[in-house]
């Protein structure tokens, strides 16, 4: 696609955008002025979609006129609420709907996927990482290895760029793999580094990792609704996500799980149970002995968090009214090349700017991380004066996010006129 940077350039793809009408469900914070802000945080909390204040309501007054009945009426009785959303959460990760449940929150899920994924021996025991993953899976794995007895300089290995290098290759993602062989139990990556924005190949990883025996998951907080997966084709074995994120389901939603069908009858697989877990023909029987449900639900534990599934289901309606992540990522693709093709106009020297996610747009998804060598805060504070909304990693990386459900071209001019005038001041 050919841009340029005019106003009339972005307004004339909105009026051709075939998703425009989409920003109308959400709801767009107002910045300084009282005039709606240019929102690029939605890969850390999505905007709210007008739908979910309805969903939520709906399930207030099951609770209010049937209370304890609604577990089995109302339109969607909550006993079987969570299966109610697996499909079209399937859809968004490219699995079948048996190798899904929403449930918990993402480091819970990512915790009780390593119960069942990470079971080391005295000779495989390792776990391979990306460098710099998201805190949490850090914590995670360390006390995962703790569980075991394991020391976690020991057992987790990170893997990092090549010097002068911010994103990793493949290729010495495989070779890492190749390496640690018989030794390695797990590859834990994230679908997409929520730092630099690489989204890793999914499938060359799990084929490394099933070649040397290990069992491969990732975590899908960044990838998830954000670019098209296909988990079930890529043979992966495990996979966690959050829904706040791309999946806008509001602040502590709940979160995805994915566990592959070839594990779907297995119910001796180690993993911790609950009640929710227990084959569904049988859960009010009370009886003991735990027997998990087929599939994914068989992880479940308590009773369905029907109030945040109401508001994930809200937006998973939309995704699919979207026409899926397929369609949702062509639109996206344009606003992340043209959010790049404005800086790169600016022609910074990259002593002052960098933009440290992939050019490739197969390797990156809707999010650009600018490397800020100086006046970085300066620069973050200056787009938020101006209504325009980014995130701020420390110690100098600015992350923009366009969401293709809710940002327009015109969102991405202001981000481009407001970067030219910055640094047309200095
Ligand atoms: C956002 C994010 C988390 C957050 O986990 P919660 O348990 O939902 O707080 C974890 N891991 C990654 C990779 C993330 O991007």
């Amino acid at each position: 696609m050919t841009y340029d940077a005019s106003p009339a350039f972005a307004a004339a793809q909105d009026a051709a955008d075939p998703l425009a009408t989409f920003r109308q469900e959400f709801h767009i914070p107002p910045g300084p002025d009282g005039q709606p802000t240019a929102y690029f945080c939605g890969n850390s909390l999505g905007l709210l979609p007008r739908a979910a204040r309805a969903a939520v309501e709906a399930e207030f007054k099951s609770w209010e006129t049937q209370a304890v009945e609604g577990h089995f009426h109302g339109e969607s009785p909550w006993m079987f609420y969570q299966d109610a959303l697996a499909e079209s959460a399937a859809r968004v990760v490219g699995a079948l709907p048996l190798e899904v449940v929403i449930m918990n929150t993402l480091t819970v899920n990512l915790h009780l996927l390593l119960v069942s994924f990470y079971q080391p021996t005295a000779t495989r025991y390792k776990v391979l990482m990306e460098g710099g993953a998201f805190p949490s899976d850090q914590y995670a794995l360390e006390s995962q290895a703790r569980l075991h007895g394991l020391d976690p300089t020991d057992a987790i290995v990170e893997l990092t760029p090549r010097p002068g290098e911010h994103t990793l290759r493949t290729e010495d993602i495989e070779a890492k793999i190749a390496e640690l062989g018989d030794s390695l139990a797990t590859v834990i990556f994230g679908g997409i580094n929520y730092y630099t924005g690489q989204v890793f190949d999914m499938a060359a990883i799990t084929r490394a990792g099933h070649a040397v025996g290990a069992k491969v998951g990732f975590d899908l907080a960044h990838a998830a609704g954000n670019v098209v997966l296909s988990l079930h084709d890529w043979d992966v074995d495990f996979a966690c996500w959050c829904t706040y994120k791309y999946l806008n389901s509001g602040p502590g939603g709940t979160s995805g799980v994915f566990i592959h069908e070839r594990f779907a009858h297995q119910p001796d697989l180690l993993r911790l149970a609950g009640w929710w877990g227990h084959d569904p023909q049988e859960r009010f029987q009370m009886k003991p002995g735990f027997r998990p449900s087929p599939g994914a639900s068989g992880w479940q534990l308590s009773c369905g968090q029907v109030l945040p599934m109401a508001v994930h289901r809200a937006n998973l309606e939309l995704f699919d009214q979207a026409g899926g992540v397929a369609t949702l990522r062509i639109k996206s693709e344009k606003l992340t090349g043209y959010l790049e093709y404005l800086i790169n106009q600016l022609q910074l020297p990259k002593t002052k700017l960098e933009i440290i996610t992939p050019t490739d747009p197969a390797q990156r998804g809707g999010q650009l991380s600018l490397l800020v060598h100086e006046r970085g805060r300066e620069l973050f504070d200056y787009l938020a004066a101006r209504g325009i909304i980014a995130d701020w990693r420390e110690p100098n990386v600015i992350r923009l996010a366009p969401v293709p459900l809710y940002n327009s071209f015109e969102d991405v001019h202001r981000v481009g006129a407001a970067l030219l005038q910055f640094y047309g001041e200095q």
